[in-house]
């Protein structure tokens, strides 16, 4: 009887220490083949690699819309609905990010924010730099002026002083035809727009639903019946992270498919 119980107990010991070992290396089997994402348990929802666990930081200029624009404090367009279903599909909480135009390339190739989403075009030049996902709108340079401007056609820009916005196609465009010195270039685009507006300049060139909605909302401008570039828009992601650029051109293909994206453009942009 005694002998019965000592057994039991050194059984129970031996068994005890087994489980516990067993149990140690089997959590750390866990550890080590997961990725580091899913080791948190609950609160990660997605495997998709980010700056930040769970979320989805969208590096933009918020001065360009009705891609981007502040409504009171708050960052809202086209651009920020499609990372929000982006963020949706993908389990990832958006982030956005305030940045100079000039700076997003950057902020993203660096790894402080995951996706760049800002109206971009794709260019071969960029390219060089930063991954760009599947195009999600098209963009068209407009040349805006005042009312009462004698500029009528691209070619009535030779020698007048033309404003941009910094490293945009359109600056890159317009220094390229017209020549650095006749190019002024602003952070903002809404700056441009008022330097033309007070006269300082003779036109801005900027792509065409921020300049229908800056010609809407400052008197005395309108828009050249003329289109200077036809450009594509998709989102960058840093070179290097196909799972991201992956997962993103998938929800984005989704998006298009189900009209989700449609239906964000048409939200901002009414078909004239
Ligand atoms: N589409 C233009 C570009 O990519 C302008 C974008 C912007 O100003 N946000 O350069």
């Amino acid at each position: 009887m005694k002998f019965r119980k000592v057994m039991t107990l050194a059984m129970a010991a031996v068994l005890g220490a087994s489980l516990l070992a067993g149990c140690g290396n089997s959590a750390k089997d866990t550890q080590d083949n997961a990725p580091a994402e899913s080791t948190t348990g609950a609160a990660a929802t997605s495997t998709v690699p980010t700056v930040t666990e769970g979320k989805l930081i969208m590096a933009t200029n918020a001065y360009f819309p009705p891609y981007e624009y502040y409504e009171g404090n708050e960052i809202v367009g086209i651009d920020v609905e499609i990372a929000e279903a982006i963020g949706e599909k993908l389990g990832l909480e958006v982030e956005v990010q305030d940045m100079e135009f000039d700076s997003i390339i950057t902020a993203v190739s660096t790894g402080k924010a995951d996706i760049g989403l800002a109206g971009m075009t794709v260019t071969p030049e960029r390219q060089k730099n930063i991954n760009f996902t599947d195009t999600y709108a098209t963009g068209i340079q407009s040349v805006i002026v005042r009312e009462d401007s004698d500029i009528q056609t691209i070619d009535d820009l030779q020698g007048k002083k033309i404003g941009v916005q910094l490293s945009t196609t359109g600056d890159i465009k317009a220094s390229e035809q017209f020549g650095e010195e006749n190019v002024e270039k602003f952070n903002k685009g809404n700056d441009a727009v008022m330097a033309l507006s007070q006269g300082k300049i003779d036109a801005v060139i900027i792509d065409n639903q921020p300049a229908l909605s800056y010609v809407a909302s400052t008197d005395g401008l309108k828009i050249l019946d003329t289109q200077y570039a036809e450009e594509e828009y998709a989102a960058c992601i840093a070179k290097g992270n196909d799972a991201l650029l992956d997962a993103v051109n998938g929800a984005l293909a989704e998006l298009k498919e189900d009209g989700t994206i449609q239906s964000i453009l048409d939200k901002y942009i009414s078909a004239e």
